[in-house]
């Protein structure tokens, strides 16, 4: 399937020289993002990987689904202040900003084997942190999966000692 047909590419959103890369219409079609995730599904199959942990919100948009596919748990990496237990925080910066995220301290027991999803790798600092938190709390990184990787960004050279997988390059 050619899946970036599917997805809406906005000029200078949400500032000028972004080219933000709008995946609600691949989610509005039902076959689509179906086959969408069963494509990361593939990729996850020979990971043996016990848990997913994605970032909200595009993050969960992946992983949940894919967790529910493949009949393993999913663990939400939130911005700060959004999760009720007692967390790890992480900062970190974005192609357009700069955040903190956390992640329930109790959620990854030692030696867990944990795949990372989001919808897309810009900069690589949201799924970096998001490393961060998984291996602070013991968890070993399997595999990263994305929809969409923009490889102009280099983002790939902060994830190179991991195996990443991404449905679309641009
Ligand atoms: P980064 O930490 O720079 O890899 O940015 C990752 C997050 O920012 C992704 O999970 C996206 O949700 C969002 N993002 C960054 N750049 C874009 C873009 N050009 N189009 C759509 N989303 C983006």
């Amino acid at each position: 399937m050619d899946f970036k047909q599917y997805v809406t590419i906005v000029e200078d959103y949400p500032k000028e020289g972004i080219r933000f890369k709008d995946i609600t219409t691949l989610m509005q079609d039902g076959p689509a993002y179906k086959a969408a995730i069963q494509a990361l599904g593939e990729y996850a199959a020979d990971l043996d990987a016990d848990l997913i942990v994605g970032p909200e919100a595009r993050g969960f948009v992946v992983g949940c689904p894919l967790a529910v596919e493949m009949g393993k748990g999913f663990i939400p990496v939130r911005k700060a202040g959004k999760l009720p237990r007692e967390v790890l925080s992480v900062d970190y910066g974005l192609e357009y900003g700069k955040d903190s995220l956390t992640i329930h301290k109790d959620s990854i027991t030692k030696g867990q084997k944990v795949l990372i999803t989001d919808d897309l790798l810009a900069t690589g600092g949201t799924i970096e942190a998001t490393i961060k938190m998984v291996e602070e709390l013991g968890g070993v990184v399997v595999g990263i999966a994305f929809l969409i990787e923009l490889s102009y960004l280099n983002g790939r050279d902060r994830l190179k000692n991991y195996n990443t997988f991404s449905l679309m390059t641009y």
